[in-house]
């Protein structure tokens, strides 16, 4: 699990919730800007989270929506 705001990841939800009532980031959470993250980076990105899907053949914006539904 991890703090939705600051993306912080956390063993469990006793530290997290601590941890979220005081988060810098609660008002001004953290957005990765994964446009600014080159084409190859992003598919090791994809992988590296172990997905069963094929990034080969997938355009940059493709394997950004993936990595945007994986976050949550
Ligand atoms: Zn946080």
């Amino acid at each position: 699990m991890k703090c939705p705001y600051c993306k912080i990841k956390f063993n469990s939800l006793l530290t997290l919730n601590v941890h979220k009532e005081s988060c810098l980031y609660k008002d001004n959470p953290v957005q990765v800007d994964y446009e600014a993250i080159p084409y190859l980076e992003l598919k090791s990105m994809v992988m590296s989270k172990g997905m069963d899907i094929k990034v080969a053949n997938k355009k940059k914006t493709e394997i950004i929506e993936v990595l945007k539904e994986m976050e949550d």
